[in-house]
């Protein structure tokens, strides 16, 4: 059996960076940058008034000045003429500042009658302007890679970057398995459940960048095992879920070594999840999960989505874990690394009484996995203990 950064090493040397496509602004959001962008123009292209108000010379500001006013200068429609001494151009926020002057005035701080302005308050040193190009200058990048936030794209967008060189999305196939699972919204028979876990792999693995098929469930025969694996084909990413242990009934290993799979390891010491198993299948990666629905989702924070990550172009990073003052007294830990379900509030972490490995709702509620080493001693509430944070 092998530890959990030694798994996690194993899975990153199955997958590499998937090559890039590109995309419509629009649909950047949420994508990997996946070549460094460079703007091909200053912002602000002029110098800009940062307010309403009148531009003048900065020399001739002081209270109780007279201006005469020219022109005007909107946003998009500057004024074409030169400012000279004692003359003012209304301005508008946005408009370039005409040649000449190099100081707007604020409108309060002006009393207009008809073309004559006076400067009826302390304008401040301050002039309203911002110089050419103090956003971004032509030639400045992003660099890539980069996980694209809302703000990345209103940055390319004002660096008229129209389409955007992005990682394609990992495509992952999820492979349910078993004869006891029905899908949602299906009647199960008196000794079925219905399948779980793809749906909350679907939902971890899409919001981190995959493309995820959800593929038929395979029953517990080596031909229904086959036929998914078959229909996995084209996927970067196959994941099984379930039959991975050694019972009568867990085919994934076998059926998997039969169609090629290139196993990298089978077991890691981790609680939950021991029975994971991964490698290399045809041009995929391929990695069999623990049927327990809390192993699996676990299993898919800890494992699956440092792959999913790394296959983005993203750093091959582990989830970093925090700390914080644990709250209540924790017994000795056995032999494998613990992931607790735990619930952090307020500085102070605690784990839920109950951690079987089956209890989806004890999962739902936790918000963070408390991390205890293997054989890490009794632990007493005030201690510091280390946890990964389970996103909103
Ligand atoms: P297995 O690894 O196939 O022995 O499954 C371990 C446990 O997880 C069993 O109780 C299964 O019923 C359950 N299980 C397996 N796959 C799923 C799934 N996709 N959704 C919910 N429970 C599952
Ligand atoms: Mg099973």
């Amino acid at each position: 059996m092998i530890s959990v950064e030694e798994a996690r090493a194993h899975l990153f040397s199955l997958v590499s960076a998937i090559p890039p496509e590109t995309v419509p602004l629009s649909e950047a959001a949420g994508r990997v940058l996946a070549q460094d962008v460079t703007a091909g123009r200053d912002q602000p292209p002029f110098a800009a008034s940062a307010m309403d108000g009148y531009a003048v010379k900065a020399a001739e500001v002081e209270l109780h000045a007279m201006f005469k006013v020219i022109g005007e200068a909107a946003a998009g429609r500057g004024f074409e003429g030169k400012v000279g001494a004692g003359q003012a151009v209304r301005i508008f926020t946005g408009a370039p500042v005409p040649s000449g002057a190099d100081f707007v005035v604020i409108q309060e701080d002006i009393d207009r009658r008809e073309d004559l302005i006076t400067i009826s308050a302390d304008p401040g040193g301050r002039s309203n302007i911002r110089p050419a190009g103090v956003d971004f200058r032509s030639g400045d990048t992003v660099a890539a890679p980069r996980l694209l936030s809302p703000e990345d794209v209103a940055l390319l967008a004002a660096m008229n970057i129209a389409d955007v060189p992005v990682t394609r999305k990992p495509i992952v196939a999820l492979i349910s398995t078993g004869d006891e699972l029905v899908m949602p919204g299906e009647t199960p028979g008196p000794d079925q459940i219905i399948a779980s876990n793809t749906f909350g792999l679907k939902a971890l693995l899409e919001r981190a960048g995959a493309h995820v098929r959800m593929l038929p469930i395979a029953r517990d025969t080596v031909a229904s095992l086959k036929t998914a694996f078959e229909l996995a084909g084209g996927a970067d990413l196959v994941i099984t879920i379930g039959g991975a242990s050694v019972g009568d009934h867990d085919l994934v290993a076998s059926v998997s070594a039969e169609l090629g799979m290139e196993r990298s390891f089978y077991k890691v010491r981790m609680r939950p999840g021991k029975p994971l198993m991964a490698g290399r299948m045809g041009n995929a990666a391929m990695v069999g999960l623990p049927g327990n629905p809390v192993s699996a989702m676990v299993c898919g924070y800890i494992f699956v989505l440092p792959m999913v990550r790394a296959m983005l172009g993203l750093p091959k990073t582990s989830p970093a874990p925090q700390t914080a003052r644990l709250g209540k007294d924790l017994t000795e830990n056995g032999p494998r690394e613990h992931y607790m379900r735990a619930i952090f509030r307020d500085g102070e972490i605690c784990a839920l009484s109950d951690q079987d490995s089956s209890l989806l709702s004890v999962l739902a509620r936790a918000n963070a996995l408390l991390i205890r080493q293997p054989g890490d001693p009794a632990r007493m509430a005030g201690e510091t203990v280390r946890y990964i944070a389970l996103p909103d």
